[in-house]
């Protein structure tokens, strides 16, 4: 096989956080698939095809991407932030499963910065001590499994990142979320709302669990919720490295 596979992520939304293993892959490209907002990202130019697709079709996506690099093509799967992340390359890479002959696919994945770590450095360091990313969104898993995660990562004390808070279609599931941080938590802890991070809509806003509100969020939102050390220091937000 000829064709290839780039699962790349673009990073969080400024161009210079592109890395150069990705600008210098799509400039390799024959064509570029993904979601419609993230396609629109890459710059069009001769020899190269754009394929933007709707959400909630990944697999599907990821199937049209094996057969472009079963025949022959160069393609670069586009997620934003980093592709491993609640992203394209676990699609990508179940819909090999289903293929009779997953070895001969040439795929790479390709790193990028994702929205916690992007909201992180301009919050300061809240993750500066262990910590867990949680997908807020009951689209692939029941939401029964969501609010148990939730419960058992503040009980262990995790600094936690939320993607997905929050979607027109499932609007009060987030201020379920914050219920259940406010019983494990309790009212003082730090919670970060790190809007469109490193774009020109960027919006930040630090505020405690008890005075959070769900319309705080919306899906360009990543929320970061600090553990029982996080403080402020100036105008910066962190979590010491030490514990105990
Ligand atoms: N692969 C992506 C995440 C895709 S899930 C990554 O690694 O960042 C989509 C969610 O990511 C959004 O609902 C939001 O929670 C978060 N997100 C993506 N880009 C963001 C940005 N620039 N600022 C804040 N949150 C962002």
């Amino acid at each position: 096989m000829t064709g290839w596979i780039a699962i790349a992520g673009l990073g969080p939304g400024d161009e210079r956080l592109v890395t150069e293993e990705v600008r210098a892959t799509l400039a390799e490209a024959t064509d570029v698939v993904g979601y419609i907002p993230y396609v629109a990202r890459v710059t069009p130019r001769d020899g190269l095809t754009l394929h933007p697709s709707d959400n909630r079709v990944e697999i599907d996506r990821a199937n049209h991407a094996l057969d472009m690099a079963a025949a022959g093509r160069r393609v670069v799967v586009v997620s934003s932030g980093d592709p491993g992340v609640f992203a394209m390359a676990a699609a990508v890479f179940e819909a090999l499963e289903r293929r009779p002959d997953p070895a001969a696919f040439d795929i790479r994945v390709l790193p990028g910065i994702t929205a916690m770590l992007a909201a992180s450095a301009r919050l300061g360091a809240p993750l500066g001590h262990d910590f867990c990313a949680i997908n807020l969104s009951d689209n692939l898993k029941p939401w029964d499994l969501v609010e148990r995660r939730l419960r058992l990562a503040a009980r262990a004390g995790f600094a936690m990142a939320f993607y997905n808070p929050r979607s027109r279609s499932r609007p009060h599931q987030f201020g379920r979320a914050l219920e259940i941080l406010r019983e494990e938590c309790g009212p003082d802890r730090l919670i970060s709302f790190a809007r469109a991070v490193t774009t020109p809509d960027e919006r930040l806003e630090t505020v405690t669990l008890a005075e959070a509100v769900t319309e705080m969020a919306d899906m360009r939102t990543v929320v970061i919720i600090g553990n029982a050390d996080t403080r402020r220091v100036g105008r910066f937000l962190y979590t010491p490295r030490s514990a105990g």
